[in-house]
């Protein structure tokens, strides 16, 4: 069988990202690797959208940047700027593609689609196929989007939407999320918070169906693509190993108040690539301990109090949007949470410490 100095379960956004890393910083001209992705055909599947705090490779694959955004709850409005660090929304057709044609060029990188067609006993894995235990108590993000086609210019392409909490909140904690691509197209999200113990905030269709009629009063428009996913708002299993370590969402990548973990699975390749020398020797690349324990104390007040999230969002993002944005980017210091962390209600996370 054959063997490899490098294998990538599952070639999904962390799996080439890191492959695309190592490839153009010449990690492979003399080292082999082995991809191991199940999918039939690469063909766009999901949507990432990110503040954009720090560099990554995939400039070109980016759909949209918007420099401005709004949150609302019923009744009120917020909005703010985010210039110094623009939101993007990632095309996965366009990065699959542009990954997949640099890869394809290097001899020394092959593509399975099982790990038991090759040897992996002397080879460093890098996993990203998570272990989820299922759990009544787990958090999700799910969620359901539509790239939706207006006859008529409706949308001000100038600012998105990133939550709108003026809808049925079913003592759950929902919103929609609205990316507008252009005058007549935008992505429109409708997304949950929740333990989904069963399968009654799932009825996205008609969520979407009823915000696009209703809500923003539009009459004729076509739908052009769809995604929907959930995203664990806890770890996966992470069992420690010698010469394997997990990346992306198995990776704990997730950063769990919000779900982004694009940026920190770019952030994790390019820590990968500089210690690739050394990596069964170097320390694991972890989302800082600060915020793990700020989000752990933030998801036991969401589970606890969902019909308090909306305002508590809404707050939040009353501190400068350069704060928030940081904040919940893994960029911000000790003053900035302070900032944020006094915008939260007291008591309500004083004593979700005791839960
Ligand atoms: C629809 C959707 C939208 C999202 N939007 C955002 C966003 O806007 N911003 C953000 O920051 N995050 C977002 N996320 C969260 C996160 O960025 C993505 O889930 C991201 O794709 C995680 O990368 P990953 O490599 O860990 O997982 P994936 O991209 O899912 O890759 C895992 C790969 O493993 C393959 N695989 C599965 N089983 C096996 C097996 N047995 N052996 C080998 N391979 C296997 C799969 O086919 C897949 O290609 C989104 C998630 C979803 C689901």
């Amino acid at each position: 069988m054959k063997e490899f100095d490098f294998i990538i379960i599952g070639g999904g956004c962390a799996g080439l990202s890191l492959a695309y890393e190592l490839e153009v910083h010449e990690k492979l001209k003399d080292k082999t690797l082995a991809i191991i992705e199940p999918r039939q055909e690469y063909k766009k599947d999901k949507t990432w959208s990110f503040w954009k705090v720090a560099p990554h490779n995939f400039d070109d694959c980016v759909k949209k940047n918007w420099e401005n955004f709004s949150i609302n709850v019923p009744g009120k409005t917020n909005y703010l700027k985010c210039k110094n660090y623009p939101y993007q929304s990632i095309d996965s057709g366009l990065f699959y593609h542009k990954i997949n044609s640099r890869l394809k060029k290097n001899k020394n990188i092959s593509f399975f689609k099982d790990v038991a067609e090759i040897s992996t006993r002397n080879s460093f894995i890098f996993n990203s196929v998570p272990e989820i235990k299922k759990n009544h108590l787990n958090l999700w993000q799910h969620f359901c989007g539509v790239e939706i086609e207006t006859k008529k210019d409706f949308f001000d392409e100038e600012i998105f939407n990133l939550m709108d909490f003026d809808c049925d909140q079913r003592e759950s904690v929902h919103f929609f999320y609205t990316l507008p691509y252009s005058k007549n197209k935008a992505l429109i999200e409708t997304t949950w918070l929740s333990t989904m113990n069963d399968n009654s905030q799932k009825d996205y269709d008609n969520q979407i169906k009823e915000y696009i009629d209703k809500h923003l009063k539009i009459k004729n428009y076509e739908i052009n693509y769809k995604e929907e996913g959930a995203i664990p708002l806890f770890y996966p299993l992470y069992k420690k190993e010698k010469n394997k370590i997990n990346i992306g969402t198995a990776g704990g990548m997730t950063r769990l108040s919000t779900g982004y973990t694009f940026l920190n699975i770019q952030e994790h390749s390019k820590y990968i690539r500089e210690n690739i020398e050394n990596i069964s020797n170097s320390k694991r690349f972890e989302i800082s301990k600060k915020y793990r324990f700020l989000d752990d104390i933030f998801l036991r007040v969401l589970n606890k109090h969902p019909e308090k999230m909306s305002d508590i969002f809404f707050k939040m993002f009353k501190t400068s949007p350069k704060t928030v944005i940081k904040f919940l980017s893994n960029k911000s210091n000790y003053l900035e949470d302070l900032s944020i962390i006094l915008r939260m209600p007291k008591w309500t996370f004083i004593k979700a410490l005791f839960y």
